[in-house]
């Protein structure tokens, strides 16, 4: 089979950038290889107005399912609205756009087991030669990065008479802090419908299912709720980098294959979120005009190092949360973070902070001990051991 571009790996990164291709390049044959029976996996993907630009926004807009003006967040203390739009892509609705655009070309049930710059094995032993290949399957097993984890499950559950929630409850971290910074999610999707993710920024990432649907069960009925049915769960435990090397991480992967989404480490290094760059790199990649895996790996790789560099600010906040701060304590850096005025919160998601909003972040009583605060702000050496 040929193709001029090969998509290996159907999540978020090669979904977005698959249909980006297929509405502005509609003269390429775009070939897309996803392991699992379906595209997307099991996710809501949420993202803030300020993450995206209004033309990322405007062609994102089909595939967004719910958008709130604002979202809430509530700490022992503090009970904030923060204004500003929040919206959720759901993976479903991925799934269908691509089934859609790409028709046969998305090859489901079938992984690949060697991507290489000019096409891929796949399991079956069929083999796809392309001018084009880019790698999208997920975290690579590659030890570039010391990391805590951002840990989660939810279930969107059907509840027996409405929530009466207008707005997303980003984080109640009212509850007991138990292993982490600890805080229920909330995405109110119908007038009866929600999301409801339980969510640790853990030191390791095991995650135990059964406690933590018996947790989302107790909160829902603390807060008066019945859950009528549950129908969907997902969970996550999303790698949070303390401190690494962005070198380490492209000499592990094979060489001359551009690679899209968290593999290329495109997310936001304290949330985890890999939207908003998923989004920037399928307008990147549809722009170029002749497409073949050096040019597009030069270009990801560039971002890759230039997203990594300008992360470091968000990798130092994350050691401050991880290692300064005790366990049961870290809520409180959060709680001292969402004081601070909306502009600046906008710009914090958006990965954008200016020099100014840096010191304000910084600025204040230490929500965590000095000294250790102080000795964390040095990055260690990476752990040696599997990734
Ligand atoms: C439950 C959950 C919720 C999240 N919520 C948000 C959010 O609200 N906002 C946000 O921005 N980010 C969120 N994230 C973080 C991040 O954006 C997602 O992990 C995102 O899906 C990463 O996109 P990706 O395309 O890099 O990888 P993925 O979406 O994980 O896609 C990788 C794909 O490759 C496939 N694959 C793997 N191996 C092979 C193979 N050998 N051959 C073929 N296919 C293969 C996998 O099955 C998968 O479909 C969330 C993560 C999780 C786990």
């Amino acid at each position: 089979m040929r193709a001029d571009v090969l998509l290996v790996g159907g999540g978020l990164a090669n979904g977005l950038i698959a249909l980006r291709l297929r509405a502005l390049r509609p003269e390429l044959r775009v070939v897309l290889v996803e392991r699992e029976a379906r595209l997307g996996g099991s996710h809501t993907w949420s993202f803030h107005t300020g993450d995206l630009d209004a033309a990322q926004r405007a062609w994102l807009e089909p595939l967004v399912r719910r958008s709130w003006p604002g979202y809430d967040v509530r700490f022992p203390g503090l009970e904030r609205r923060i204004a500003g739009g929040y919206h959720s892509v759901a993976s479903e609705g991925l799934d269908r756009a691509l089934s859609r655009a790409l028709g046969e070309r998305a090859l489901l049930g079938c992984g690949a087991r060697d991507v290489r710059p000019d096409g891929a094995t796949l399991d079956d032993g069929r083999e796809i030669e392309a001018r084009c290949v880019i790698d999208g399957r997920g975290f690579p097993a590659a030890r570039f990065m010391n990391a805590g984890f951002q840990k989660f499950l939810g279930l969107e559950v059907e509840l027996a008479a409405d929530h009466g929630l207008e707005a997303p409850l980003l984080m109640d971290a009212t509850v007991p802090q138990e292993g982490g910074f600890r805080f229920v999610y909330v995405l109110p999707l119908g007038p009866r419908t929600a999301l409801v993710e339980d969510t640790c920024y853990a030191d390791d990432p095991a995650l135990e299912p059964a406690a933590l649907r018996e947790r989302i069960g107790a909160w829902a009925e603390a807060r008066g709720w019945t859950i009528a049915r549950v129908l969907r769960e997902e969970r996550g435990a999303l790698p949070i980098p303390l401190e690494g090397d962005i070198g380490a991480l492209w000499a592990a992967l094979p060489a001359g294959v551009p690679c899209a989404g968290v593999r290329a480490g495109l997310f936001h290094a304290t949330t985890g979120y890999s939207l908003p760059q998923a989004a920037g790199l399928a307008d990147r990649i549809a722009a170029r005009p002749a497409l073949e895996s050096a040019g597009a790996y030069a270009l990801v790789r560039g971002l890759s190092e230039e997203w990594w560099a300008s992360q470091g600010f968000f990798r130092l906040l994350n050691r401050m949360l991880f290692r300064a701060a005790d366990p049961g304590e870290r809520w409180r850096m959060l709680a001292h973070f969402y004081r601070l005025p909306e502009p600046l919160v906008h710009r914090f998601y958006a990965g954008r902070l200016t020099f100014l909003d840096r010191a304000r972040i910084l600025s204040g009583r230490p929500p965590v001990p000095v000294l250790r605060a102080a000795r964390s702000v040095r990055a260690r050496p990476l752990v040696a051991g599997p990734a």
